[in-house]
């Protein structure tokens, strides 16, 4: 073993010990930025493991280190302006694009192995099942990231046909033909018929399952597409010889598995019916959960602010609406105005309030909310009784106590925050339309429920007003 391997491979292990710390780092608010910064570190430390590896090489393997830096420094850049200029509420589609470079380059890898095996530091049976699986799933990977960013962009939408039971039919001929490019690949040892049959099927078949599942179920499959993209990676480790990618595309698969099982027991329902069932959405209320409000009071922003000021502890509950509004600026003067009048105020975070995951935790540390307010629902759900008042804010899925009282609805056995056992509850909200679930939300309808229609910022921002007149925030 030659001095720069022996430094390759201790850089490589340098990095993926940072990128595991990174990862789990990633599970907490507060050690999330540092955890980011460190994994990018690492994905540093690989390349420059990479370049040490061609040190003293001479002929095509000497030309490796332009492409490794000017690959580096597109990507680099790129990636750069992005992180830049996505703003919070187009982050699904970007995670969804980075998916879909990921994907693409494991089945670049996969491509260039196939087509030039001489180049292979693996070889036998081993390269060929990991080229087949590479090329599979980099291919779904890329092909259903791209959709799924152009659905959430607008760009694209479900043919009719799509919405039938005809693309069951269309995305089982398709996985067949795969199955049929990777026997005639492994038989012919990497011949090229089966190579671009398994390449066009699979890419067919990424397509023909993301475009009929609906925008608002898109973060899941995003999640799942990271998830795969992982495996690709790894697929791809073994292809070329790499124990980083290896590593790294394992526990960026088993990560993402993790994330989507996680959101689907958020949202109560089973990944089969997110991948197969269609949209969630208004049909839902069709199975229970549907009827008319009949006790429904509403106040001014006037009176929300005069039950504020004589309250001891206030819960504020994000939602989705509330990143629509982007109020969160305008609600972090609010809470502050109540922190100073010596009003305790916390957050209640649902784990899939908003459309992805950590969603409201994202929009909340951007107006410099502190950590140690943000309250996950285990935590705070015994805490209501003791809470005076509860702000809901462009929330209504995730507090919608039918998902506890009613066996009928399609929330029933979602775990929601138990936001009625609070002595008041304002709902902000601009009208009496549906949330993400399309079905009727039994707090409205609750006596202690007051809704506060209009636009959060805008109810917000008259709150302040109200708040300050009072007299509250001032020292
Ligand atoms: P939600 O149930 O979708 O409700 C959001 C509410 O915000 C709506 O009722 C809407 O009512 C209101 N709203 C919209 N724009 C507003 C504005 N500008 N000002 C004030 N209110 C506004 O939201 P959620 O309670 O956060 O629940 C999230 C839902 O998304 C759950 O069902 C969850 O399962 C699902 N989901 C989450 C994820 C995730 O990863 N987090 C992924 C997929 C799906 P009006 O129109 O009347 O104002």
């Amino acid at each position: 073993m030659t001095a720069s391997l022996i430094t390759k491979y201790a850089i490589e292990l340098i990095a993926v010990l940072l990128l595991a710390l990174g990862i789990k780092g990633l599970s907490k608010v507060r050690s999330a930025r540092g955890a980011n910064q460190l994994a990018a570190v690492a994905m540093g430390l690989a390349v420059i493991g990479l370049l040490i590896n061609y040190l003293g090489t001479t002929g095509i393997a000497a030309g490796a280190w332009l492409w490794i830096l000017l690959g580096t420094a597109v990507g680099g850049v790129l990636g750069a302006i992005t992180a830049q200029r996505v703003p919070m509420t187009s982050m699904p589609e970007t995670v969804a694009l980075f998916n879909g470079c990921g994907g693409m380059s494991s089945l670049l890898v996969a491509l260039a192995a196939a087509l030039y095996p001489a180049a292979l530091e693996a070889s036998g049976a081993v390269a060929l099942v990991s080229i087949v699986v590479s090329v599979f799933v980099g291919s779904i990977t890329f092909t259903g990231s791209i959709v799924a960013m152009a659905k959430l962009q607008g760009w694209l939408s479900t043919p009719d046909w799509m919405q039938s039971k005809l693309r069951h039919a269309v995305n089982i001929a398709l996985a067949v033909a795969a199955l049929v490019g990777a026997i005639e690949m492994l038989r012919t040892s990497g011949g090229a018929t089966g190579l671009w049959l398994l390449v066009v099927a699979s890419g067919l078949l990424g397509i023909g399952v993301t475009l009929p599942i609906g925008g608002a179920d898109m973060p899941v499959v995003i999640s799942l597409l990271n998830s795969y993209s992982g495996v690709a990676a790894a697929a791809a480790g073994f292809v070329v010889g790499s124990q980083l990618l290896i590593v790294a595309g394992a526990m960026v698969g088993a990560a993402g598995l993790i994330l989507t099982q996680v959101m689907c027991d958020g949202m109560n329902r089973s990944l089969v019916s997110v991948l197969f069932g269609g949209a969630l959405g208004a049909s839902a209320s069709g199975g229970g959960g549907g009827g008319e409000y009949t006790n429904i009071t509403s106040c001014s922003p006037e009176e929300c602010a005069l039950t504020l000021e004589a309250a001891e502890r206030v819960v504020i509950v994000p939602g989705y609406g509330l990143a629509v509004a982007q109020a969160q600026h305008t609600l972090r003067e609010v809470t502050r105005v109540l922190e100073t009048a010596g009003i305790d105020v916390a957050y209640a975070i649902h784990p899939v309030a908003g459309r992805m995951p950590g969603h409201m935790n994202v929009l909340l540390a951007e107006a410099d909310v502190p950590y140690e307010q943000l309250k996950e629902m285990d935590q705070i759900n015994p805490e209501f009784p003791a809470t005076d008042v509860v702000l809901v804010l462009g929330a209504n899925d995730v507090v919608n106590p039918q998902a506890k009282n009613d066996t009928t609805s399609p929330l029933y056995g979602m775990p929601v925050l138990d936001v009625q056992e609070a002595r008041t509850v304002f709902v902000v909200k601009r009208g009496m339309s549906a949330g993400y679930s399309g079905i009727k939300n039994d707090l409205f309808d609750l006596a202690n429920t007051s809704m506060v229609f209009g636009d959060a910022k805008k109810v917000l921002g008259d709150l302040l007003t109200e708040l300050k007149d009072l007299g509250l925030g001032k020292k």
